[in-house]
């Protein structure tokens, strides 16, 4: 935990949270900066949040308030953008540290945003439909006074989707008093969505996970994969594995884990867990009891697809794989890096790894911008060819400087954004 920062009055050092993690990260890059270095401060404290009371009326008349965040993290290189979670763990660090993400991401797979990221702290399973729109209709409304299509662009992350999207969108547009569709991403294809933006965060992850196992010497056909997180991550880059002939031998979500070591029937675990909710149960398995164990499951390659802080100090030694792929953000904590980077264990890091769905967002956009529509091939390609010219470019330069991935992704993240930040000058 770091101690010589700034922390906020409104985050105790108590519960500094995922925001302590990314400011440690920060830390371990600053040496790198040259003399942008002293610039860094600006990204330890984000541009602007703003906190909002939801509340909506239940189903049964009663009225529920929930706890939603919205922040701007840095504006520096274009508007913010990033998602929108609802999670009954949401707090305001959390959602700082994923604004923050937000920003070192855009900047490293170079797409002309700054970081935003938004969240309501509820479990919306424990909703019913009604209840659901009425509080995403009210949030937007809440948060309507940041967001914008020049502002700031949420999109979906934990637990929200295209129709989450749709009911945004709406909200804004009925407020503005004209249909505004670049005001989210993420969107269904009939609302101005994109063709290849729901499978593209899992799309992205498995160009990248090729990419490092090339390099790695290590052939994708064939491979052990384990995921935790089997949603819109997870799931997607469980079938693309599959498809190429890896064998993905453990998967583990909120309620369960499944293993098999001959590798897991992928296309019936998505059919099944898309009408369980989960993988839990799933019958063509072993099911996994001790949940902790999913860490020392015999892989090549692990993908964190779930929440932040998940891989720890207490959990790295156990790990197998060569490679991880992260396709959370922040699953990893900086004690857990040294542990693995001292086993020699590969860390593709989320900025790059599940930069797919912000890139295929930033496509999103720029076509609603236009009103004229991309074929879903011409999506794929572009976001493979970005994601492996981001890719590339930070394993040449974890080489040169003889840092790990991360270091070298927020090297090239943080350079971008203080550029900008030292260009633009300081207002007034
Ligand atoms: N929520 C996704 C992320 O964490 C996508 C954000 C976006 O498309 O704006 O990168």
């Amino acid at each position: 935990m770091p101690t010589s920062h700034h922390i906020p009055s409104y985050l105790t050092q108590h519960d500094i949270g995922p925001w302590g993690v990314y400011l440690e990260q920060i830390d371990r890059v600053t040496p790198y900066l040259g003399s942008l270095a002293p610039l860094v401060e600006t990204l330890k404290r984000p541009k602007l949040i703003l906190a909002v009371d939801v509340p909506i009326r239940r189903d049964d008349g009663t009225i529920a308030h929930f706890e939603g965040y919205r922040v701007q993290h840095n504006t520096a290189r274009g508007p913010g953008k990033g998602g929108v979670r609802f999670h009954q763990s949401v707090t305001l660090s959390e959602v700082m540290a994923l604004s923050a993400w937000m920003t070192i991401k855009n900047a490293a797979v170079n797409v002309p945003y700054g970081g935003a990221k938004g969240g309501i702290r509820v479990d919306p399973k424990t909703l019913s439909r009604g209840e659901l729109e009425r509080m995403t209709r009210r949030y937007t409304s809440e948060i309507g006074i940041i967001i914008g299509p020049t502002k700031d662009i949420p999109a979906p992350d934990v637990n929200t989707n295209e129709q989450i999207m749709a009911w945004m969108m709406d909200t804004y547009s009925m407020n503005a008093g004209s249909t505004v569709s670049g005001v989210v991403t993420g969107k269904p294809v009939s609302l101005g969505g994109s063709l290849g933006r729901q499978a593209a965060t899992g799309r992205g992850l498995y160009v990248v996970a090729c990419e490092a196992a090339v390099r790695s010497g290590m052939d994708i056909k064939g491979a052990r994969i384990a995921i935790q997180g089997f949603g819109n991550v997870g799931g997607v880059a469980a079938r693309l594995f599959a498809e190429a002939g890896a064998k993905v031998v453990a998967v583990q979500d909120h309620a369960g884990t499944v293993v098999r070591e001959s590798g897991l029937d992928i296309p019936a675990l998505l059919a099944y867990a898309g009408e369980r909710g989960t993988v839990a149960g799933f019958a063509a398995a072993d099911a996994l009891h001790d949940q902790d164990a999913f860490w020392s499951v015999d892989c090549d390659i692990l993908v964190p697809a779930a929440l932040e802080q998940q891989i720890t100090a207490s959990n790295a030694d156990q790990i197998r794989a060569k490679i991880i792929v992260e396709g959370a953000n922040g699953p990893t904590t900086p004690a857990a890096d040294d542990i693995l980077h001292d086993k020699g264990v590969l860390i593709v890091p989320d900025v790059i790894a599940n930069a797919g769905g912000v890139t295929v967002s930033y496509f999103e956009w720029v076509q609603d911008f236009s009103s004229f529509f991309w074929t879903e091939e011409e999506i794929n390609q572009r976001l493979a060819r970005i994601m492996r010219e981001a890719f590339g470019a930070v394993w040449q330069l974890a080489k040169e400087r003889k840092v790990s991935l991360r270091t070298a992704a927020f090297i090239v993240g943080c350079s971008r954004v203080l550029q900008a930040h030292e260009m633009r000058g300081l207002y007034p």
